[in-house]
């Protein structure tokens, strides 16, 4: 147990909310503390991103207390109790039959693994289910004191990452810590325990497993929060890259200017407040592997945006039995890909309206970025750049001045096509 005048937690920095519902669940006579994310990134002097709750009540209990409480999950294993636009999640104390968090277990069990049913436990037993220590702290603000099952208050303080129990055990039960334990260092510049980080590398092949649903929903944590670009590069060093991106660079230590350039671009994105989409991290990430594949269909006879769409789609294929990209997230990386042909031609009534059509402005980012690898492309990128900051009536003048008017540009410069492409393939 630890008290206020050691955390230093003070009740005003918890969700008003947050603290109605333990309140509520205390006077009818529940346990009830703040658990998880929250006082962790408390005692770390981060933002927490919500608040959740765990009790001693019954998912039905709570509802009973609640008028604005759903129950959720197939199995309605979690409540949420919402206020506006704010929803709290108030979550029973699980036992030890419970492996991971209510989304997960619906999911292993459609993977077809044995997990048993709603197992409720106590209060410690809840806490060590939980994967490091300091996601297992519970925090009671009546009391305003700190429950401290697992050692997480003192590793917290140390600013130290450390899974609760044996390591290896703790991944073999669910390899979706392995990505958690990157997340969390790099996200909170944590300090890795040598036990906790040692089995990473050699246990990276166990994220086969993983649906890549859920996959894909990590992925969203790792690269979408702020710090993709030293994210890539932990994972990377952990050996978990290649897990959830097979083949895609010849070194992964050493990616395409590109997609590095694609991960500063969207953390500088997410740091001024602009809106990021994980469809053009993905555009970046396939990049190279879309431009290879559609190259020899062009080399072929096909055309270059037929091309790059086959070409995206098959990449979207491949990839997607790793990590499943939504079909929204995809449609935007083949409308990125596909445009970049479409830059060439500057001539004529096609370059207003590439202008106008609604995935320009992330396709023109994309040519943005292509330009440190490729420089050939710096002129006609600028000419874009130009063309968007003048009226209507200089865009006239400019595209009547434009070169590449007729043809398809770069695409045009390869060799005359009567060259026997290699037979393999
Ligand atoms: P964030 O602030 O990034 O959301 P978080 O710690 O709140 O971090 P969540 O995924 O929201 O992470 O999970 C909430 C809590 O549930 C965690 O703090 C942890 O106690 C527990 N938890 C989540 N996933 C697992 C898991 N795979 N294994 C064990 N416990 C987990
Ligand atoms: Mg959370």
């Amino acid at each position: 147990m630890i008290e206020r005048s050691e955390h230093g937690i003070q009740p005003r920095q918890i969700s008003a909310n947050a603290l109605k519902v333990v309140e509520r669940l205390q006077q009818a006579g529940f346990p009830a503390y703040l658990v998880g994310g929250c006082i962790r990134d408390l005692l770390l002097d981060a933002q927490p991103k919500d608040f959740d709750v765990a009790t001693s009540a019954t998912p039905d209990q709570v509802r009973e207390l609640f008028r604005n409480a759903r129950l959720i999950g197939r199995r309605f294993r979690l409540a949420h109790v919402r206020f506006g636009r704010e929803i709290i999640e108030v979550a029973t104390f699980r036992g030890p039959g419970d492996k991971a968090d209510d989304e997960d277990i619906d999911r292993v069990v459609e993977d077809g693994r044995v997990t048993r049913d709603n197992v409720f436990g106590s209060e410690a037993e809840d806490a060590f289910r939980r994967d490091f220590t300091m996601n297992a702290l519970m925090y009671d603000p009546t009391s305003e004191t700190i429950r401290d099952h697992v050692g997480g208050y003192a590793d917290a303080r140390q600013r130290r990452l450390r899974l609760i129990g044996d390591p290896v055990t703790r991944y073999r039960e669910d390899p979706v810590r392995l990505l958690r334990a990157v997340r969390f260092m790099v996200k909170l510049d944590l300090n890795i325990e040598p036990e906790t980080a040692g089995p990473i590398v050699s246990m990276a092949p166990l994220l086969d497993g993983i649906p890549p649903a859920r996959l894909f929903d990590e992925i969203l944590k790792l690269f979408m929060v702020g710090r993709a670009w030293p994210t890539y590069n932990a994972l990377v060093r952990q050996a978990l890259w290649p897990q959830l991106f097979p083949d895609l660079f010849a070194d992964p230590a050493c990616p395409p200017k590109l997609v590095e350039n694609a991960m500063k671009n969207t953390d500088q994105r997410i740091a001024e407040g602009l809106p990021v989409t994980p469809g053009f991290l993905f555009a970046a990430f396939l990049w190279q592997r879309v431009r290879a594949r559609a190259d020899g269909l062009v080399e072929e006879g096909m055309a270059p945006v037929e091309a790059l769409a086959q070409a995206g789609e098959e990449a979207i294929v491949a990839q997607g039995r790793k990590v499943a990209l939504h079909r929204r997230f995809s449609t935007i990386a083949k409308e990125i890909w596909c445009m970049q042909p479409r830059f060439h031609k500057r001539r004529g009534k096609r370059a207003l309206n590439l202008i106008n059509e609604r995935r320009f402005r992330a396709a023109y980012d994309f040519l943005l970025l292509r330009v440190d690898e490729e420089p050939e492309l710096a002129e006609m990128a600028q000419w874009w750049t130009d063309i968007q900051a003048v009226d209507h009536e200089e865009r006239m003048k400019m595209i009547q001045a434009a070169p590449g008017g007729g043809g398809g540009g770069k695409k045009r410069r390869r060799r005359p096509r009567k060259r026997k492409a290699p037979s393999a393939s």
